[in-house]
């Protein structure tokens, strides 16, 4: 993963943008566009990112990644 990814993941859980709403349900405030938000679990995600990952990657065993699950992972670190 990108270093770029784990910056926007920590800036999205300090600016407030992890919304936990169910045991594993959270919401997530885009970063490129503040009016939206997806809903994530621990591994899956609603973006963009996510769902190309898998077009693109689909069958080669990879686990596709995100500023969001990233976000979660380090969401839940804190809260531990
Ligand atoms: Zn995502």
């Amino acid at each position: 993963m990108s270093a770029n990814t784990i910056r926007k993941a920590k800036k999205l859980v300090e600016s407030g943008g992890v919304v936990k709403i169910e045991e594993d349900l959270f919401q997530i405030k885009s970063s490129s566009d503040p009016e939206k938000s997806y809903f994530v679990t621990s591994d899956t995600c609603e973006c963009p990112g996510f769902k190309n990952f898998y077009k693109f990657h689909h069958g080669k065993g990879l686990k596709a990644n995100c500023s969001h699950l990233e976000a979660i992972r380090i969401f839940k670190e804190k809260s531990d």
